[in-house]
């Protein structure tokens, strides 16, 4: 049954990312809840582009908007109206079994809360999105995910299962996960929400090497300290994106 259902994704067609195209780009992106107190418009148009390569934080107060622009990004949810481009690919016209595939090779998402599966070892876990995207050969998938945790700095810990390591250790294995099939962008909420300040540092060290690295990395925050880290921050003030003035003013909780 679950063989079916992968080999139908694998089987979807997708359009060819276009390299010269900027990371992300979003045109006038609105995006409006239906709940039983009524419409809620969580993004009131918004208008962002993210260059290849680059490193930026998505700053804001709580409500603000950040997680659903996040989750427009990544495919999670849908704009109601408006375009998403990824790499040169409008995303707002797939269907959803496109989306499913097209997100497994292209954006590597990183939780607040790791959502590392407790049963599967800390390999099992990086090898996942490896098996359900069929990038890599079955028989490199071991060391691919191996070379992934060294990269993290997890090696030592491939065998083990999650509820044994350390949040930062978790999320170094989240974060290999994320990179399991080489996506070019990385889209992180709140990764370093849930981990003491060290730890949280040490992790923006590693965003920044993969950006140097080439990986464009969009990274929700509400540390002040990390956000003036990343090359640029984008503040979100009730589902617009604030004028550069406002930045500082309406940053932070
Ligand atoms: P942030 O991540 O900045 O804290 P969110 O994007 O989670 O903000 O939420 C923005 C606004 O949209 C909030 O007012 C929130 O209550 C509302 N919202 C978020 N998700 C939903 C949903 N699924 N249904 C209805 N309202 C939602
Ligand atoms: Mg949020």
């Amino acid at each position: 049954m679950i063989g079916k259902w992968f080999s139908r994704l694998i089987a979807v067609d997708l359009p060819q990312p276009k390299p010269d195209a900027p990371a992300v780009s979003l045109k006038s992106v609105r995006k409006v809840y239906t709940t039983g107190a009524g419409e809620f418009e969580a993004l009131k148009g918004i208008n962002l582009e993210v260059a290849n390569g680059e490193f930026a934080a998505v700053v804001g107060k709580s409500g603000s908007g950040k997680s659903t622009l996040i989750n427009m990004i990544t495919g999670i949810d849908r704009p109601t109206t408006g375009e998403l481009w990824v790499a040169g690919t409008p995303v707002h016209t797939l269907n959803e079994n496109q989306i499913a595939v097209w997100r497994g090779r292209t954006v590597g998402v990183v939780f607040q809360f790791f959502q590392l599966l407790p049963t599967l070892t800390v390999l099992e876990n990086v090898m996942l999105p490896m098996d359900f995207c069929n990038i890599y050969d079955y028989s490199e998938r071991p060391e691919r995910a191996l070379t992934l945790l060294d990269l993290v700095g997890v090696k030592d810990q491939a065998d083990k299962l999650p509820a044994n390591l350390s949040g930062g250790q978790q999320q170094r294995v989240a974060i290999a996960r994320s990179l399991a099939n080489d996506p070019p962008l990385l889209v992180a909420d709140e990764p370093t929400g849930n981990l003491d300040s060290r730890t949280a540092a040490a992790m923006i060290d590693l965003f920044s090497e993969l950006a140097l690295g080439g990986k464009t990395i969009l990274m929700v925050t509400h540390d002040k300290d990390l956000a003036q880290r990343c090359h640029r921050i984008v503040t979100v003030t009730e589902g617009q994106i604030a004028a550069s003035g406002d930045a500082e003013r309406d940053a932070y909780d």
